[in-house]
């Protein structure tokens, strides 16, 4: 890995390494994300995918290695809270959406949510604010949803609410763990219109499985396999390596 790459990065992994008793989940992974970029990651179950998100956001302590984020900010000496104040959102598998609240509702926690506003009788949500959720609504497709019960979603609309919550924390980079799974196709190729969407605003690195969805995004891949690079480019040039396909897609 060049040097240079540092300064201009918004995530530089360099040579970070994990072991679970001995068991390396992340096997000297070196990964350097632009600003503004999305990067989808694929790769076998094992292959260390979600580890490198934990690791990322302080979930768990890497052994070995660096992590910078945004050029010069070492992630290893920060924990869990600090990264996510930081500015990197993260979206689990499952989302975790409050069923019993409206979309709107779910938004404007988020948008609150680390501010020291206490929302009492006199709480009276800023015109800026307003317009935040509102260009929000737009970005994740729930617009006609705003008043109805975040359990009424489908689930694809779920999904695209609890990144929607996560944008309202206006992350410069976002972690997405298989974010089509169980939806349909149509929210699947709408997932990746929005996610190229979010990315002009900021970097996304998405994990996921779904190969047509990967190819939708049309962007860089890395494959990751046995904790560490195994190949990375173009979609085209990342499905086509012998390794790939013998370690992933031919499997
Ligand atoms: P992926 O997301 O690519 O499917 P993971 O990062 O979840 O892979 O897992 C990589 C490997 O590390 C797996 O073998 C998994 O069992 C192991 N692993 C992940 N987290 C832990 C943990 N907290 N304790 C022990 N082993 C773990
Ligand atoms: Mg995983």
């Amino acid at each position: 890995m060049i040097p240079d790459e540092k300064p201009a990065s918004v995530l530089y992994l360099n040579n970070v390494s994990v072991s679970f008793d001995g068991f390396k989940a992340l096997n000297a992974l070196s990964i350097v994300i632009a600003p503004g970029e999305l990067r989808a990651i694929i790769g076998p179950n094992g292959a260390g995918k979600t580890t490198m998100m934990d690791v990322i956001t302080g979930k768990t302590r890497p052994d070995e290695g660096e992590i910078f984020f945004d050029g010069h900010v070492d992630l290893t000496k920060r924990d869990e809270a600090e990264i996510a104040q930081l500015g990197i959102g993260r979206k689990f598998q499952k989302p975790t959406v409050f069923e019993s609240h409206t979309v709107w509702d779910n938004l404007e926690l988020a948008l609150n949510r680390d501010r020291r506003v206490f929302p009492t009788l006199f709480y009276r949500l800023s015109g800026e604010d307003r317009a935040r959720i509102e260009e929000i609504l737009d970005t994740v497709r729930l617009g006609h949803r705003r008043n109805d019960l975040a359990a009424n979603l489908s689930h694809g609309q779920k999904q695209w609410l609890e990144i929607g919550m996560l944008l309202a924390q206006g992350p410069k980079l976002l972690l997405v763990d298989e974010p089509v799974a169980g939806m349909t196709d149509a929210e699947t190729s709408e997932t990746a219109i929005l996610l190229k969407e979010i990315a002009k605003t900021r970097s996304v690195m998405v994990v996921e499985h779904d190969m047509g969805f990967i190819r939708d995004l049309d962007v860089r891949v890395t494959c990751l396999a046995e904790g560490s690079v195994l190949a990375e480019g173009s979609i085209d040039f990342v499905s086509s390596d012998p390794q790939v396909i013998e370690n992933y897609l031919g499997r």
